[in-house]
């Protein structure tokens, strides 16, 4: 019945596109399935002393949803195939553990908003899943159970993730089709997206509804991003069997979960899943995937090389190659550091080869110090500035930095930075920012007269090189600093992971990789 009924409405849309504005709005409202957004977004770590608050997440209400994606753009075939009723979307850079008063405030200003315009045929659930919260496991699936609460059972979720997300087996069991990101770093995020809408948008249409199964398949490893990059061996020929995989007949969609390797929950570990009409072929592409995932785990290797502070120093300062990009790993804001550690600055400024104006020219982006930003401000461009900046979340491996130099640039109006300034001493130029910000396009550079080509050593607060940055960089490497989310994962104190694991746990036994065919949320 609901089949013959959608069919109608795609005839109906056929010819209102071919008809006046008026008419087509008429069918947009009156009979196209109706789908709500809702989600967050954040992947936080629990080694970091920082905590994320309800502002952190700028979240989105109603239409203004739109804007995040293109694909639903006013002119976009995919925002005339329903009748769209967007409830709450946030998104907060990564950080510390979400407060229970932030998550609590967002899920209940959710639930509300979906509340007031139900029913609905489906909901595009878009998350990250690596959310952690103060004295709750399982945030997103929290989230889902009581987002079912409110839409009932019979309603389609699409959920979208990101690859380091962490799927339970609850969050598994609420969502009817779920997808992840098949790229890292995230060239493929928009189009992840699409694809859960897309994957959502044809079941409806199509009257094909919720996939007959959902296989699920835990994958005892837990691994950092920047052993895992789909750049490079074994995580590029792991992740090309993905699309191959979910484009077969009688399959919806296929994705391989990372996982976050720097939250100690029992959900932390990778995840296969695999959602289709076809029993057997469900079954087995799952397990083939995970089999694969399994079969590699002893190649993954850091995908740049690693090395201490002092030997990544040492040879960007001999090397000829320039820029010589170093990444601070350790407090990676990207990963869920604070993001301001002060210890890799620290260790910089008492470099003998940066002490003079014919140093090598270093960049240090960046640090966060509002009280330093102030005085920056007060001295103006080209004026001495002798404040302090960074620990004041995180003053475990080095308390706040006495920074002495001149002020090069004063730029206001950044979304997350607020202001930032450069301020130089010696030959190196560090930028402080009023608010953490990540610096991974070339334009976070030069738009503040920095010019990051022409620099000798580039030192970023980040994991592996994002796009704009590798493509700009002579030499890189990964320093092994310490932080919230220090790569050097043994150095960490998991408690509640499930045991065995890789690499943890060296000598462990094949694990079970047979697919748990999940029951429909028909079935909750
Ligand atoms: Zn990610």
């Amino acid at each position: 019945m609901k089949r013959i009924f959608y069919i109608l409405i795609l005839a109906q849309l056929v010819i209102a596109l071919g008809c006046n504005q008026q008419s087509d709005k008429q069918v947009r409202v009156n009979d196209l399935p109706r789908i709500a957004i809702a989600g967050l977004a954040i992947e936080s770590s629990t080694f970091s002393p920082a905590l994320t608050d309800e502002k952190a997440f700028h979240s989105k209400t109603g239409d203004s949803i739109f804007m995040t994606y293109p694909f639903l753009s006013p002119d976009s075939l995919d925002r005339k195939r329903a009748n769209w009723l967007p409830a709450l979307r946030g998104a907060a850079l990564p950080g510390g553990i979400v407060t229970r008063e932030a998550y609590e405030s967002l899920v209940t200003k959710t639930l509300s908003l979906l509340k007031q315009n139900g029913p609905y045929d489906g909901l595009f659930f878009d998350i990250h899943g690596a959310m952690s919260v103060v004295g709750l496991d399982d945030p997103e699936g929290d989230f889902i159970v009581r987002i079912r609460e409110v839409i009932g059972k019979e309603t389609i979720i699409s959920t979208s993730m990101d690859l380091h997300g962490n799927v339970s087996l609850r969050l598994a069991q609420n969502t009817d089709l779920i997808t992840c990101y098949r790229m890292a770093p995230h060239e493929d995020a928009m189009q992840s997206k699409k694809r859960a809408v897309d994957n959502l948008l044809s079941r409806i249409e199509s009257g094909k509804g919720k996939p007959a199964f959902k296989a699920w398949i835990p994958v005892p490893i837990l691994l950092p991003g920047e052993k895992t990059s789909t750049r490079v061996e074994p995580g590029k020929s792991l992740y090309e069997q993905v699309a191959p995989a979910a484009e077969q007949e009688g399959i919806v969609d296929a994705a391989i979960w990372i996982g976050y390797a720097w939250a100690d929950e029992p959900r932390n570990h990778a995840v296969v899943m695999v959602t289709g009409d076809d029993q057997e072929k469900v079954t087995n592409t799952a397990e083939a995937l995970a089999t694969s995932f399994w079969n590699v785990r002893l190649q993954f290797e850091f995908i740049a090389p690693t090395a201490s502070l002092k030997e990544s120093l040492d040879r960007a300062i001999a090397s000829k190659k320039h820029p010589f990009f170093i990444s601070d790993m350790g407090d990676n804001p990207t990963a869920g550091g604070a993001g301001d550690v002060t210890w890799t600055l620290k260790e910089i400024l008492t470099r003998p080869e940066f002490v003079s104006e014919k140093g090598p020219s270093l960049i240090y982006a960046s640090i966060p110090g509002p009280e330093f930003v102030a005085k920056a401000i007060e001295a103006g461009v080209g004026g001495k500035v002798d404040a302090y900046a960074g620990a004041a979340i995180d003053a475990r491996y080095a308390p706040p930095i006495r920074l002495t130099g001149t002020v090069e640039a004063i730029e206001h109006g950044d979304q997350h930075a607020e202001t930032e300034v450069v301020v130089k001493t010696g030959s190196v130029r560090v930028v402080v920012t009023k608010k953490r910000k990540p610096y991974h396009y070339e334009a976070d550079f030069t738009r503040l007269g920095l010019d990051p080509r022409k620099t000798d050593i580039v030192v970023v607060k980040i994991g592996y090189l994002v796009p704009e940055l590798y493509d700009m960089r002579a030499d890189w490497i990964m320093a092994l600093t310490p932080g919230g989310v220090d790569q050097d994962l043994q150095r960490l104190d998991f408690k509640r992971i499930n045991r065995p694991m890789f690499p943890f746990d060296k000598d462990m036994k094949n694990p079970d990789l047979r697919a748990r065919l999940v029951p429909s949320s028909d079935d909750l």
